[in-house]
């Protein structure tokens, strides 16, 4: 899960990237028909935000439960193996 939640966030934030920079240019080239673009940079902020908030909940040690504040292969509160 923390896997998904981790491509989902970087591949919305290449688009959200990339839909800035068409905004920008489309801005610059005096055209405002950017409804779309809007949506899209929309869209992926919320996943964005989502994918935070996923992976700030997700960092849980699965043994004991305790959240991970150092990521590593072994949890910080119990020894236990990570996988
Ligand atoms: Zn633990």
């Amino acid at each position: 899960m923390r896997k998904v939640a981790n491509w989902a966030l970087a591949i919305a934030f290449v688009i959200f990237l990339i839909d800035w920079s068409v905004i920008g240019i489309k801005l610059l080239d005096n055209d405002y028909n950017i409804t779309a673009e809007a949506y899209i940079g929309l869209a992926c902020f919320i996943v964005i935000i989502a994918g935070v908030l996923i992976r700030s909940f997700t960092d849980r040690c699965p043994h004991c439960g305790k959240i991970m504040l150092i990521k590593g292969a072994y949890c910080s509160h119990c020894g236990k193996k990570i996988d």
